[in-house]
């Protein structure tokens, strides 16, 4: 089909989409608490003519909406949770919040669920007309910060049924997402002890504290010896009360155990629950430990990463007024970056010289083009759970310049810039490849079956769900 038609459609619906956007980035709702955020989506989805589902797999923020008929059944994926302690006046490039430790929209979750469904919007429409055949599923996926929501919605059955998945991330590069993230499991530990006088009767004390630094000092000695491409990280979540001079009944450590992979993760975290138990027994306390959540790592794919980038290509780029540059570089001076753009822009040295030249060496507040694609098995330590889709179908995602380049990840300068129409020229782009790529993979079964051939040879061993059957998300 002529992907103009989609692009047009797409254009009609700029004011209901940057409509939408604003309104998540103005709800602000953390992680598995996005009510409000989800009652806007469902209200465009249905008055959009789409068949709504609520409440998936017991989730109350977790939906979808579905057009078409028949294979192949393409998803589109959206977040819209946001980040405490980010509340920021929009548009404005000085530190300024709007609520005093508010929340914030600063991973530019508003513009990722928009610019998804602005793309399901094309493609169901193409679908009406006659011109697209297949089914469109967008997928309103929430508490992707908090608690990797996918990775629930993925144990109960979603996704497994699709022929293909497609997302994006707001960012500062237009680029193909390549390469495996680390599968990570996150866990509670909690210490019980026995309170005492810790000067008159420090003899009758067990004291949990005692045992959550021998745990601490434990993972330190483990560190050594784990499997490459491994990580531990914690956090105090409970250290006692603040009386010195008690000897502490209780302490809770949060763990985030990393590894190449679920298998991986799963084996260091038995290590870590040894230490744990250890400590216990060092200190005669008590510990109990419970999972929060966890994400496999990422299956990329090289057919879908390709089809993404020629789409990428295709689309126009925009341009931008002299208003919309000049905040951007006010913006970008409020922060100090080094290097150059680009997650995969150090691999290689002929992406890396044209990154270099288009970018002025990394000076250029926007970065106004499309990094080239070069398939890399590269392994990026952090953990997604669009991991969790992967396994269980071909899936792709890119990122598309919605701040000034170098902005830090989770910033008050993403919450400020989210909601501008430099923004939104972002969004609108990302919402065009990506209808153009679900066009794509609508019309082209080869192109589709490739894809899935790819996927089944790099899933062959099977999803292995980082967490248990009964665990339920948490909520905040
Ligand atoms: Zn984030
Ligand atoms: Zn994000």
């Amino acid at each position: 089909m002529d992907k103009q038609k989609l692009y047009d459609i797409i254009e009609t619906k700029r004011p209901v989409l940057t409509a939408l956007s604003d309104k998540i980035w103005t709800y602000a709702e953390l992680s598995m608490m996005e009510h409000r955020s989800t009652a806007a989506y469902v209200e465009v989805l249905r008055s959009e003519g789409f068949n709504v589902q609520e409440n998936l797999c017991g989730i109350a923020t977790a939906f979808s909406g579905t057009y078409g008929s028949g294979r192949p059944y393409i998803g589109i994926l959206g977040e819209y949770d946001a980040l405490s302690g980010l509340s920021q006046e929009a548009g404005i490039t000085e530190k300024r919040p709007l609520v005093e430790g508010g929340c914030g929209q600063g991973c530019g979750h508003n513009l990722l669920g928009a610019a998804s469904l602005g793309a399901a919007i094309a493609v169901k429409q193409a679908i009406e007309a006659g011109e697209l055949k297949g089914t469109v599923i967008f997928y309103g996926c929430p508490g992707e910060e908090g608690c990797a929501g996918k990775t629930f919605m993925a144990r109960d059955g979603m996704f497994r049924d699709l022929d293909a998945a497609l997302c994006w991330h707001p960012g500062d590069v237009n680029e193909i997402s390549t390469g495996s993230n680390a599968a990570s499991i996150q866990v509670e530990y909690t210490f019980t002890g026995i309170a005492a006088h810790a000067a008159g009767n420090p003899q009758h004390g067990r004291s949990a504290l005692d045992a959550a630094e021998l745990m601490n000092v434990g993972v330190q000695f483990l560190r050594e010896h784990m499997e490459p491409k491994c990580s531990v990280h914690y956090s105090f979540a409970d250290a006692g009360g603040l009386s010195p001079n008690v000897v502490q009944p209780t302490a809770k450590l949060i763990y985030m155990v990393r590894g190449e992979n679920v298998r991986k993760a799963k084996a260091l975290l038995k290590r870590v629950d040894n230490i744990a138990r250890g400590a216990a027994l060092m200190t005669e306390t008590q510990v109990s430990s419970r999972q929060i959540d966890g994400t496999s790592s990422t299956v990329s794919n090289e057919v879908l990463e390709q089809l993404l980038y020629d789409n990428l290509l295709a689309v126009p780029l925009p341009s931008y007024t002299q208003k919309e540059l000049t905040y951007a570089a006010t913006l970008k001076t409020t922060y100090h970056t080094e290097g150059l753009p680009g997650d995969r822009t150090e691999e290689n040295r002929t992406v890396r010289a044209f990154v270099a030249e288009k970018s002025d060496n990394g000076n250029a507040a926007v970065n106004d083009f499309v990094i080239p694609y070069v398939p890399s098995n590269h392994f990026n330590p952090g953990s997604s759970d669009v991991g969790d889709v992967s396994w269980l179908t071909p899936t792709a995602q890119f990122t598309a310049v919605t701040w000034p380049s170098g902005c830090p990840g989770h910033s008050w300068q993403i919450v400020s810039a989210g909601k501008t129409t430099f923004a939104y020229k972002g969004l609108i782009y990302a919402a065009k490849v990506l209808a153009g790529s679900v066009a794509d993979l609508m019309t082209d079964h080869i192109l589709l079956e490739k894809a899935r051939a790819e996927f089944r040879a790099a899933t062959e061993e099977g999803y292995d769900c980082p967490i248990s059957k009964d665990l339920l998300p948490t909520i905040g």
